[in-house]
């Protein structure tokens, strides 16, 4: 484990009082990362699948069929919480549209 320093976004050891990099007393300062320091500590950029998801719910809405399947593609697209949240919004439209479509035909 590791924290940073607040004033300068350094990376330090857990014991260190002083920060290697700036200097500054780190003693009795509550450790939380900078925002500098997120750029290069936080690698987890959700992957944007707006299109799949504008797609998904296109197609839930024309074509149920094809939307459960672009739905059901955007719910195991394990590298986007959006994708699985939308994912499961496009399959209960599509499955919602899918009966209606039978209660009325
Ligand atoms: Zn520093």
């Amino acid at each position: 484990m590791s924290k940073f320093c607040p004033h300068c976004g350094e990376e330090l050891v857990d014991s260190a009082k002083f920060c290697k990099s700036c200097g500054r007393n780190l003693e009795n300062i509550q450790f939380s990362k900078p925002d500098n320091a997120s750029n290069f500590t936080v690698p987890a950029v959700e992957k944007d699948h707006k299109y799949a998801i504008i797609i998904a719910y296109v197609l839930a809405l024309l074509i149920p069929l094809f939307g459960v399947f672009a739905a059901v593609y955007l719910l195991t697209r394990n590298d986007s919480q959006k994708a699985k949240t939308h994912g499961k919004y496009a399959l209960i439209v599509a499955v919602a549209v899918w009966i209606i479509s039978f209660v009325l035909f």
